[in-house]
């Protein structure tokens, strides 16, 4: 009994100081949450700090760092500045986060540190453009911005279908880049991943892609299949939502604490495990994750620098876990419950949205995403018929009580 409460005492501990089990075990150096000068990157400290490993992007022939920051929350240069001091200079944006200030806040640092943009790799995307025009005017606010004349990596955000992939959109890809306003193209999507990656796969003007990937979409033949197709044809790929977080209330359950005692034996949290499994898929360049503050910073940067591989044992307990917890999350594939729901082609994107209100606590970007759902939908959400799609998710949700958890938090 004491054994067990101490590992549990232990896995509380690990959860209320951040998640940072690796950091202390590599004895990283403190990182302070303010420096004297607030403009440059302190280049003593840079020099002591060991720096993330990189990967090559596909065909693009560019190394960028295994662990890349999801700056969807940005909003100030603290960050910014420890990512650099870490050799996190991969920084993912998009013209919608934080209502444009995350770009503005890259800007701020471009605009005070002329001379690294250089070293920089950064990925920005045309949110909601329906047309290579939307892209364009999208792309020219980034740029200014951002305080920069080109963007390292450019992306159609939340791509849903391949047809997406037009020829005019090639076109407009081939100008921008004689242009010199982007060096590299592509998508990012979280919905029907497997067919947007097999599509892609077939053509030669997509440079890169980011997707959801994770230890429970490892576990999914077609998306396998997808990524093997996208690899083999030379796109370079970018992992998203690598924690494979939950949909609906996260409320711990035995299987939970199960993870986190068999990671927490290992030295590991069960974050840094999941990214861990990520990164040991080569075929992936590097690990977007959304960070907000330094104690997360650290801690995965402490797994992305750790030598250490996941052993089959705790690949096998990832997978099992994936299993128990499969009906809690949305695995996207939504051209499956959209054909068994004439009324409501939604559900997919509810679910991404509850996911961010419950897992990943951006409650007002959940309320907001949500309310730009056509108003019927909205409205008839709690009188559709889900029992086909249900019937039909492979993840087994409970997509019924999942869309009146939807209308409760969301609207
Ligand atoms: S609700 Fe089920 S079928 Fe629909 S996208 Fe999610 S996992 Fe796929």
């Amino acid at each position: 009994m004491k054994v067990k409460r101490d590992l549990l005492d232990r896995r509380k501990f690990l959860k209320n100081i951040g998640a940072a089990g690796l950091t202390s075990l590599l004895a990283l150096p403190e990182v302070k949450a303010e420096t004297p000068d607030a403009n440059a990157p302190a280049k003593t400290a840079e020099a002591k700090l060991p720096q993330v490993p990189k990967r090559q992007l596909g065909r693009t022939g560019v190394k960028i760092p295994i662990l890349s920051l999801g700056a969807n929350r940005l909003d100030d240069q603290i960050m910014l500045r420890n990512c650099f001091k870490w050799g996190v200079t991969y920084w993912d944006t998009s013209h919608s986060y934080m209502g444009g200030n995350s770009e503005l806040e890259i800007g701020r640092f471009v605009s005070k540190n002329q001379k690294q943009r250089g070293k920089l790799f950064i990925v920005s995307k045309a949110s909601g453009a329906q047309n290579e025009k939307d892209v364009e005017e999208r792309l020219q606010t980034s740029l200014e911005r951002m305080n920069t004349d080109f963007i390292d990596l450019y992306f159609v955000h939340g791509l849903e279908e391949p047809e997406q992939l037009t020829t005019k959109l090639k076109q407009w890809v081939k100008q921008a880049k004689k242009r010199g306003v982007i060096r590299f193209f592509g998508f990012s999507t979280h919905k029907n991943m497997a067919d947007n990656l097999a599509g892609a796969a077939k053509l030669d003007w997509i440079d890169a892609i980011m997707t959801t990937y994770n230890f429970r979409l490892m576990q999914d033949k077609k998306m396998q299949k997808a990524v093997q197709a996208c690899y083999d044809s030379g796109i370079g790929l970018v992992a998203m939502k690598t924690l494979g977080l939950r949909t609906g209330i996260s409320i711990e359950t035995d299987e939970d604490k199960k993870i986190t005692g068999h990671f927490i034996e290992q030295g590991f949290t069960e974050t840094q495990a999941a990214i861990k499994a990520v990164l040991a898929d080569e075929r992936f360049s590097s690990a977007c994750v959304g960070m907000r503050s330094i104690t997360e910073l650290t801690s995965n940067i402490a797994a992305a620098l750790d030598k250490r591989k996941l052993s089959n044992r705790d690949s096998k307990a990832l997978a099992e876990y994936a299993g128990a917890t499969c009906s809690g999350y949305c695995a996207g594939c939504a051209h499956i419950c959209n054909s068994a729901l004439p009324d409501n082609s939604y559900v997919s994107d509810i679910m991404r949205y509850l996911m961010y209100y419950n897992s990943y606590g951006r409650r007002q970007e959940a309320k907001k995403l949500f309310a730009q759902i056509p108003q019927d939908v909205r409205k008839r959400l709690l009188r559709i018929d889900y029992s086909a799609a249900e019937a039909h998710c492979p993840q087994r949700l409970p997509i019924r009580k999942l869309m009146a958890e939807a209308v409760r938090s969301l609207a």
